[in-house]
């Protein structure tokens, strides 16, 4: 029996462990893949204290960390149910049940893919998920944004503070995003907006030259000489088997409050599969800790 079991092996899954474990309280982890998003990615400079750092390297002492404390984790282990009886039961996709006074669910998200050649050869070589990280590395370039939701648009108008230009490419006939964002996007001198465009490939040698998309309105296809293309067309959380067991928003994101309480009882969350505003390394981390302190004051008093 457990008193804190941790679901993912990302920034907030390690570091609610790093937080229950000292404690001095019985924790586990069960982690499919560890490291999550963070091994995709390439430089990270928005570490604070830390300048500069690589995706796998950061998680590689993040691992360590983990394992200075008395940890089970468990790799290699999907969970896929989760459910409160005397105590909280979390069960595998191997059918073993593992059970809990707290569990702690931080798995994550991911980005949607586009899907068009290019994309997964060029990540981390100009394709782009994040502009809050990736966004400096793009400073007086010219860059797509694609995507004309909120995202989108958000991204759009904070590149174009540092990109020389800034194409928007939007599949729709308009854009999605709220209005005030557009109206704000319309007020920026470098930003174009190319709607009814369907990206076809992303080219380059060993980095992003090219986007091509096609106008589906006239079926032309056309070349934009970009550096960066931004992809912002949805962030999934990995929440699909909490649907029914967990409160969820309308974007499918786990609801917590200020203690990282869910509501089922003796069950928090933390990170990007949770309704926080904006979605982070440093971020998740600080959820994490959150939830692993939220379900210690949980237990005590119990
Ligand atoms: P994740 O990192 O998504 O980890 C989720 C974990 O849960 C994984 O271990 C996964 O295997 C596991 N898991 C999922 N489902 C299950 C299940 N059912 N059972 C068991 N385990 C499960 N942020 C920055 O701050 N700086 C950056 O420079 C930066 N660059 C990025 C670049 C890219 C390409 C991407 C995709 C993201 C980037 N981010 C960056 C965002 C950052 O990676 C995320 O905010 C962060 O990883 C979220 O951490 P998390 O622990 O909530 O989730």
């Amino acid at each position: 029996l457990f008193d804190v079991l941790v679901v993912g092996g990302g920034p907030a899954g390690a570091s609610a462990a790093v937080y229950a474990a000292r404690k001095g309280i019985n924790t586990g982890m069960v982690v499919e893949t560890f490291g999550g998003q963070v091994m995709e990615t390439l430089g990270i400079e928005n570490m604070i204290g830390t300048p500069y750092t690589e995706g796998p390297k950061l998680m590689r002492q993040v691992e360590e960390h983990v394992n200075e404390y008395n940890v089970d984790v468990m790799k290699g282990q999907r969970a896929k149910d989760i459910r409160k009886n005397e105590f909280v039961e979390v069960e595998l996709e191997n059918g073993a049940v593992l059970k809990t006074k707290t569990a702690i669910l931080a798995t994550g998200a991911r980005w949607r893919n586009i899907n068009v050649p290019g994309e997964q050869e060029f990540k981390n070589k100009g394709v782009a998920y994040c502009p809050h990280c990736d966004g400096p590395l793009f400073a007086g370039k010219e860059v797509a944004v694609i995507g004309g939701g909120n995202s989108g648009i958000e991204a759009a108008i904070d590149l174009a503070g540092m990109a020389k230009h800034v194409y928007v490419l939007e599949f729709l006939p308009e854009l999605k995003a709220d209005l005030v964002l557009q109206k704000r996007l319309a007020t920026l001198e470098n930003v174009t907006v190319i709607t009814n465009a369907a990206t076809k490939e992303i080219v380059g040698s060993d980095h992003v030259e090219q986007l091509t998309y096609v106008d589906r309105q006239t079926n032309r296809e056309a070349t934009l000489a970009v550096e960066g293309v931004f992809i912002l067309i949805g962030l999934m959380p990995n929440t699909e088997w909490l649907k029914d067991r967990v409160a969820l928003n309308e974007r499918n994101e786990i609801i917590v409050d200020k203690h990282g309480t869910t509501d089922l009882a003796g069950v928090f969350a933390a990170g990007d599969c949770t309704d926080s505003a904006y979605k982070q390394i440093i971020i998740s981390m600080g959820s994490g800790a959150t939830a692993a302190l939220g379900a210690f004051d949980y237990l005590i008093r119990q």
